[in-house]
């Protein structure tokens, strides 16, 4: 197992989570996104936080996405 080509740009270290979910503004996959990202807790929808405008670095964060808060 040496000498492994890769034809992938991107380092592809998701291969234990196979449950992979696009952001429900953006539709871009987890796997390929970096920062944070906030769930749904009705719908469980994910979102990245820049897209749900909400803040990153606060764990208390209460997210709500569009369709569930109406
Ligand atoms: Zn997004
Ligand atoms: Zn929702």
């Amino acid at each position: 197992m040496s000498d492994v080509k890769r034809s992938k740009t991107k380092n592809n270290y998701s291969s234990s989570e196979e449950d992979d979910t696009e952001c429900l503004y953006c539709s871009h996959l987890y796997s390929e996104s970096t920062g944070g990202w906030v769930q749904c807790p009705v719908c469980r929808l994910w979102a990245h936080c820049l897209c749900a405008g909400v803040e990153d670095e606060d764990e208390e964060t209460e997210f709500m996405c569009e369709k569930c808060a109406n």
